[in-house]
Formats: structure tokens, C-alpha cells, sequence
């Protein structure tokens, strides 16, 4: 392997080297750290995945001043992601010298505790196909389906707030799908589904002849001319976007795309950017201009997070910036409530504020985005601001997609709360005691009897 002067890997042959623990600890840049801040991510990364490619620790990351870079803060550990004791358990196994297995279990049951499988989407939202569950599809909107390829389950880096992060930490209890055959023959019998969103971990890590091994028979399938858009979710446009322009198959992912559109259908790659600073590259500017040339579009999205983008400035910048390479801003996320969450939330009134003052700093064209929006068990829910209602301070919220169809766009208020951080720290408003749609979310999730008229 060839190495530049800080101990990292120069790309050869157009493949990303990817750093794990052991890898990075061999670099001249690891090296600059403080011996404690080494220590705290020794720590944290036994339990919570951790990985970056040599693209994103060369060229992203400010080594001059490291531990306040966005992009560092995004993909090292910090101790403070593990609750105190944890992390103390887990330094005191590290000291002593104990044995993987050891480690390995006091991890596993460390990462138990942190929610793993948010939202239901382990037992709700897994789809049947002749009454037996099909692997790797998430069927939770109506028009959208997720599909989740064995090959695309990993990531050019692991972002340290990914609610993903189950899927690389353990093989048991991960989405993963070996081919297409099943995914066509659900989609066959669901015309409702105008949407196809390819995740992962990032289907981009593929080579192009693996996504098209899983797109094409989709494309080419008569029976599937209701699937109008495909959307590609992924974070290599910032961390990989040799992906699109020096990869030695990425004139065949570009043609790729090309093949989607000329089947009539949208292609949308949705583009994980959490900062400005992972835009700055010449290459990726260069990647956006040929997906663009292919007529896919980018759509971009991502989380509001403590201590990397929780500032108003930050997303208005993005934003305009993201506009002007011609992608779309489509959704700001509020952190989910799985892995290292406590150190990233923000409270629900702070994010509606931060994105009422970066929407007010853009143009229009750059108020694309709806958000700040919560993806809960009953849907995904958008603070839209605290009002006073004769009296009474509330949030104001709406359905942005309900698990029921017709809950989508619903307006609905909940009692004002300066500290909660998600939905299911909300209470209804005005003394109410159930929300609209209470009753047939637990009727769906099976904590009351179904009454006989719902059909669901
Ligand atoms: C966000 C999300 C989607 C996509 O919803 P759109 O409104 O189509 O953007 C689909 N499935 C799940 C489970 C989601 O969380």
C-alpha cells in the first residue's frame, strides 16, 4: 500500500481503503491526538462501529485543529457517546487487558441498551410475501418501499449518529436482501408503490455490475410500471466522490442512472451531507455535474446534531450552496432516539428554531427542505414551531407520512415542553388525553384489540 507522509493511504487503483481501529492506529495522524482523547475512542468504538476511508481523514478533516472539526466530530468517537459508567466499564476491561471475548460481551450488552431497532421497524414495518416475512424490505408508507441489498451493508465511513448502526456492528438481526427476485414479486402485487428507496448502509460501497444485478430486473419487469422513482440513499457523494468520476466503474454507475431515467422513471440519489465543510472538495463539485448529466437528480437530507450542525448558520449555508450545484434540500432530520442519541439531541423547540432562522436566510428555492422531522413508530412528524393558542403555549406538528395514509399532513398540537428532545416525551395538548391517531396506533401495534371497522 502506498502512503503518504501522515501514514495514510494514497488511492492507487481508484478503491477507497477503509480505516478501522487497528488500521488508523498505524497513522502519523492518530499519533497527533492527546494519549486521552486516543483512549476515549479505543473505548467508545467496542461498542458503537467505527470506520473512515482514507479520502475523508486526508481531505476532510482540519488535522490542524482536529477535535473541533465537523467532520471529525462526525466520524470519531467521543467518550461522552457512552453514559459514564459504561464507558467506565468498558475503560476498565481495556487497562486490565481482557481478552476480546470479554470486551465483546460487555459490548453486546452495552449496545442492547441503546435502542438498536428504533420505531418498530423490526416488527412493523417488515413486509410478507405468501405469508412468510421478506428479508431486507421495509414496507411502513403506503407508496414507499425500503430495500436493503446484502452487498450494500456497509459504509464508505460510519457516521458516529448513524441510527444505521446496528447494521454493521453484527450480522444476526440485520436488514439484508441477496437479490431482487422477492422485492419484485412484493412489488408485483402492491401497485400502491410509486417509490423504491434503495439504503443500506450505503448501496453505493457496490460495484456497479452488483446495484445493476439488483436494478435491472426491476426495470425490465412489465409488471412493475407503477414503481415511478427510485431513490438511492448514500454518503459517498461527500466521502467517496471518486464514486462518480475516477472509479474504474464509474462511467457504468453513471450509465447506469441513465438506463433508470430512460426507462421513464425519476432517479433521485439521496445525498447524506450533514456540513458544509464535506462540500468543499473539487471532486465533489465535479461528481454533483456528471450524476446531474445523467438526469438524476440529487436530493439531499440529514439530521440536526449537537455539537456538529446545530447552528442556523451552518444549515443556511448548506442549503444555499447545495442549490447552487443544482441539487434539492429535502429533509432535516431530529436525531432518531437509538445509539449515542443523548449526545447529539437537540431539544424539539431549538430544532424548530434553528430551521425557521436558516430558511429565513435562503432564497426561496432553498426552503426545499421539510423538517425538522421526527421518523417515530406513527410516522414522521415535522415541528413546525411553538404558538400560543388562548393561552396555552403547544407544538405545533404535522404528519409528514403517517403509517396510516390518511394521518399524512394532519396538523396536531402537543403540550409545550422546553426540554423534550422526541415524540414520545410529547403529551397531547389542552388537557387532551390521546392524540387524533393514539387509538389506531395501538390497534396496529397490537397493544389494544382491533376495533371491527378498522381496516388496517
Ligand atoms: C422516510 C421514510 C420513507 C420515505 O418517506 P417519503 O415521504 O417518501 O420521503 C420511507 N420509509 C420509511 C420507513 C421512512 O422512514
Amino acid at each position: 500500500m502506498l502512503l503518504d507522509g501522515l501514514g495514510v493511504a494514497v488511492a492507487e487503483s481508484g478503491r477507497f481503503t477503509a480505516y478501522g481501529l487497528s488500521r488508523l492506529r498505524q497513522t502519523e495522524l492518530f499519533a497527533r491526538l492527546p494519549a486521552e482523547r486516543r483512549f476515549d475512542i479505543e473505548v467508545v468504538s467496542q461498542v458503537l462501529p467505527f470506520r473512515v476511508n482514507d479520502f475523508v481523514l486526508r481531505e476532510l478533516i482540519d488535522w490542524d485543529a482536529p477535535l473541533e472539526d465537523p467532520v471529525f466530530r462526525l466520524t470519531f468517537p467521543h467518550r461522552d457517546m457512552l453514559a459514564p459508567r459504561a464507558f467506565e466499564a468498558m475503560a476498565a476491561l481495556l487497562r486490565a487487558g481482557a481478552p476480546r471475548a470479554e470486551t465483546e460481551r460487555l459490548a453486546r450488552s452495552l449496545r442492547a441498551g441503546l435502542n438498536p431497532h428504533p420505531a418498530g421497524q423490526q416488527t412493523l414495518n417488515v413486509p410478507e410475501l405468501d405469508g412468510n416475512p421478506l428479508p431486507g424490505v421495509q414496507h411502513k408508507y403506503a407508496n414507499t418501499v425500503l430495500f436493503f441489498p446484502s452487498a450494500g451493508q456497509t459504509c464508505h465511513s460510519y457516521c458516529t449518529f448513524c441510527f444505521r448502526w446496528p447494521q454493521f456492528v453484527g450480522a444476526e438481526d440485520r436488514f439484508s436482501a441477496k437479490d431482487s427476485a422477492g422485492l419484485a414479486a412484493y412489488l408485483r402485487v402492491h401497485p400502491e408503490v410509486s417509490d423504491l428507496l434503495v439504503t443500506g448502509g450505503d448501496p453505493m460501497v457496490m460495484r456497479t455490475h452488483r446495484l445493476a444485478g439488483y436494478l435491472e430486473p426491476l426495470l425490465a419487469d412489465p409488471g412493475l410500471a407503477h414503481v415511478r422513482t427510485v431513490r438511492i440513499g448514500t454518503k459517498s457523494l461527500t466521502f467517496w466522490p471518486h464514486r462518480y468520476v475516477l472509479d474504474e466503474d464509474a462511467d457504468d454507475l453513471l450509465a447506469l442512472f441513465r438506463r433508470i431515467v430512460d426507462s421513464g422513471r425519476h432517479v433521485a440519489l439521496m445525498a447524506h451531507v450533514n456540513h458544509w465543510r464535506e462540500m468543499e472538495s473539487p471532486l465533489f463539485a465535479e461528481a454533483v455535474a456528471r450524476i446531474r448529466a445523467t438526469g438524476a437528480v440529487i436530493r439531499t437530507q440529514a439530521p440536526l446534531l449537537a455539537h456538529i450542525n446545530d447552528d442556523a448558520e451552518v444549515w443556511a449555508t448548506l442549503w444555499e450552496r447545495q442549490v447552487n450545484l443544482g441539487m434539492v434540500p429535502y429533509y432535516m432530520f431530529v436525531e432518531r432516539d437509538t445509539g449515542a442519541d443523548q449526545y447529539f439531541q437537540v431539544p424539539l423547540e431549538r430544532a424548530a428554531r434553528i430551521y425557521a432562522d436558516a430558511v429565513r436566510r435562503v432564497g426561496g428555492l432553498a426552503r426545499t427542505a421539510r423538517g425538522p422531522s421526527m421518523s417515530c413508530g406513527p410516522g414522521k412528524v415535522e415541528v413546525q414551531g411553538v404558538a400560543e393558542v388562548r393561552g396555552e403555549r403547544v407544538f405545533v406538528l404535522r404528519f409528514l407520512q403517517g403509517r396510516r395514509a390518511d394521518w399524512a399532513n394532519r396538523p396536531f398540537f402537543a403540550a409545550y415542553d422546553p426540554s423534550a428532545t422526541w415524540f414520545d416525551q410529547l403529551r397531547p395538548a389542552f388537557g387532551e388525553p390521546r392524540f387524533f391517531f393514539s387509538d389506531e396506533y395501538d390497534a396496529i401495534t397490537g397493544r389494544t384489540p382491533l376495533p371491527p371497522e378498522a381496516g388496517v
